[in-house]
């Protein structure tokens, strides 16, 4: 069977300051890529600290079991789940889950998508998130290399 993309947003239930929300963000990311490199899943997790935006790909039984997991994960809350659609070529090949929180160096790239902080998640298209993520993949790529090359 071929691979499929799932897209959904959710409200975060982790509170605290800046820095206990980014272990929080840590602490998800060091378990998905763990599940997801044994799974073959790709994908990204961007945090704006208020809600989850996360684009899960790879084979079909695998993502939406990952996706049943994570639907009954107490550290969030109101998962609605945007797309799931069969794809040809993944848009994450290269992170078992890429990982990004929103912060004053990315926020131009939240803004230019039209996420603000007075988000309506039901207004929130699955097309928005794909390209959120796939430019905070960009620019998460350009920090890594700027830190190799320093
Ligand atoms: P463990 O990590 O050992 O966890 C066992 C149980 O404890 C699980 O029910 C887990 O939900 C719960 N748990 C663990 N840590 C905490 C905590 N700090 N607070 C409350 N409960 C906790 N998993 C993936 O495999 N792939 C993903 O891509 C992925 N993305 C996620 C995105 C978000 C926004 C969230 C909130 C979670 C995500 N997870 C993902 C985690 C997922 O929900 C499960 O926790 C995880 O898959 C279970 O992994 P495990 O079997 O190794 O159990």
């Amino acid at each position: 069977m071929g691979d499929i993309q799932l897209v959904y947003i959710s409200t975060s239930n982790i509170q605290g300051s800046e820095r206990e929300q980014l272990h929080g963000l840590r602490s998800i990311l060091s378990t998905s890529r763990k599940n997801n490199q044994r799974d073959g899943i790709t994908g990204f997790l961007a945090f704006d600290r208020s809600f989850f935006f996360q684009v899960l790909e790879g084979d079909r039984d695998k993502v939406m079991a990952a996706f049943a997991r994570i639907g009954a994960d107490p550290r969030h809350k109101e998962v609605r789940r945007l797309e799931i659609r069969s794809i040809r070529g993944r848009s994450f090949p290269e992170w078992s889950m890429g990982g990004s929180m929103r912060s004053p160096e990315n926020q131009a790239i939240y803004l230019r998508h039209g996420i603000g902080s007075h988000l309506d998640p039901l207004k929130v298209t699955s097309a928005t998130i794909l390209r959120l993520a796939m430019d905070l993949q960009d620019f998460e790529r350009t920090q890594r290399l700027a830190l190799k090359s320093a």
